[in-house]
């Protein structure tokens, strides 16, 4: 099976995907724990996923 493989953005390790991601998947950082989206995929680039941007005032 083949895999892509991106830095992770906020502490630089690889990160390994399989080959079938997709925009807007969320991944796991395995180094810092963090939560990465998929911007693209060609080439693959992740961000930092909002962590706490969603606020619907309860
Ligand atoms: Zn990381």
């Amino acid at each position: 099976m083949n895999q892509k493989n991106a830095g992770c953005p906020v502490c630089g390790a690889d990160v390994i995907f399989d080959e079938d991601i997709v925009n807007g998947e969320l991944v796991v950082c395995s180094e810092c724990g963090l939560e990465l989206e998929v911007t693209s995929t060609s080439p693959l680039i992740l961000k930092e996923a909002p962590q706490e941007a969603e606020d619907w005032g309860e």
